[in-house]
């Protein structure tokens, strides 16, 4: 098969480096060689995630600890913040596990907003409250900072943060902000291959879990704390994504996270600028725009230029790029193009070289 090249938002391409690590010979989950790694990257992970808890990792894609965060803490309601169609199916999920729940829905394109937040929390029926920082479908980052002041007033309801796009593309203070749960699938940002999560859980929400009946076993927090005690995992991990992870957080560290949260910003700039001079608007309302990747507006909103959108994927396929087409209900209408994982201004200046050949034909 002819080598695509990934700029997609999820999965990402992912490097020969973190391949090769990811094929290291087998070893036991149980066993010294694996606590050792484990052990290693604790403490990258910690500093990532800017944490004193231990984070753990999840063999499943972030759906599994999205189900799981509901599972283990929602005991009254949950407040689901609804912007996008990962969002939007976190209401659903929560239904579908027996709990019941509310939907906080905002148009597409909008991000979350405290005061809107603190309007039905105001109510006390709510005991969680579950939200995704940068809505991957709609290319729209809600202000976390915001939105982790107004939840200090409420310091019962659990605060679940979906980070899946945009961790470790740029500072997410979990012990400052206050988060209870914070997750993220590796193969966005991270660039791993598909496979696992990361996330961590405060105090509180390992408190809460523990109380929760039928939480059931392979996403048990305090399970998941236990066996990170003793740097392992509850059940048998993907051993190779471990090795993976191990590699990648070495060249996190080894670029430094202020030069890798700067390299998105520009990259992601680089986009809007590509955008920008074919005659194309952005979805997502004005300065809630992500940083990891973007939502091209192609007729989904008023303003801008919409081209067809499967041609123009298509003809830069043809190229050796894959760019996304729209997710969901405005498929076709928005076209979306990731800089998350190790892409540079060189490797972007590639990717705009086919877009802009591809523009010419479109
Ligand atoms: C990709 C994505 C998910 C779902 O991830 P899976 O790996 O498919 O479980 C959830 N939330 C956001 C914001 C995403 O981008």
């Amino acid at each position: 098969m002819p080598h695509v090249k990934l700029h997609i938002p999820g999965p990402v391409e992912v490097s020969e480096k973190t391949f090769k690590a990811f094929c290291s010979p087998m070893i036991g989950h149980r066993g010294q060689a694996f606590k050792d790694l484990y052990a290693k990257i604790q403490p990258q992970l910690q500093q990532l995630l800017y944490t004193k808890q231990l984070v753990y990792i999840s063999t499943s894609s972030a759906w599994g600890v999205m189900e799981g965060a509901v599972r283990n803490l929602v005991q009254k309601k949950v407040l689901n913040c609804m912007c996008g169609a990962f969002s939007d199916k976190w209401f659903d999920v929560s239904k579908r596990c027996g709990k019941q729940a509310e939907a906080l829905q905002v148009d597409w394109g909008s991000p979350i907003r405290a005061e809107a937040i603190d309007a039905k929390l105001a109510t006390g029926q709510f005991d969680a409250l579950t939200v995704i920082h940068n809505e991957t479908s709609t290319g729209v980052m809600s202000p976390l900072a915001e939105i982790a002041a107004l939840k200090k007033k409420y310091p019962d309801v659990m605060f679940i943060v979906d980070a899946v796009s945009s961790m470790s593309a740029m500072p997410i203070k979990f012990d400052e902000l206050g988060i209870d749960v914070l997750l993220a699938g590796t193969q966005k940002a991270f660039a791993l291959p598909p496979g696992t999560a990361v996330f961590a859980a405060s105090p509180a929400a390992l408190a809460k879990a523990a109380t929760a009946k039928d939480r059931g076993y392979y996403f048990d927090f305090v399970e998941f704390q236990k066996n990170a005690e003793q740097s392992m995992t509850p059940s048998t991990p993907s051993i190779g994504h471990v090795f993976a992870l191990s590699s990648k957080l070495d060249d996190f560290f080894a670029e430094g996270l202020e030069n890798r949260f700067a390299r998105h910003k520009k990259t992601n700039q680089m986009t809007r600028d590509w955008a920008a001079k074919h005659g194309f608007t952005l979805f997502p309302d004005n300065g809630f725009e992500s940083v990891t990747l973007t939502c091209v507006n192609n007729g989904a909103k008023p303003g801008g230029r919409a081209v067809d959108v499967a041609k123009l994927q298509k003809l830069t396929k043809d190229q050796g790029f894959l760019i996304d087409g729209g997710y969901g209900k405005i498929k076709g209408k928005t076209f979306r193009i990731s800089n998350m994982g190790d892409e540079t201004e060189a490797t972007m200046g590639q990717l705009f070289a086919a877009l802009d050949n591809a523009m010419k034909q479109v």
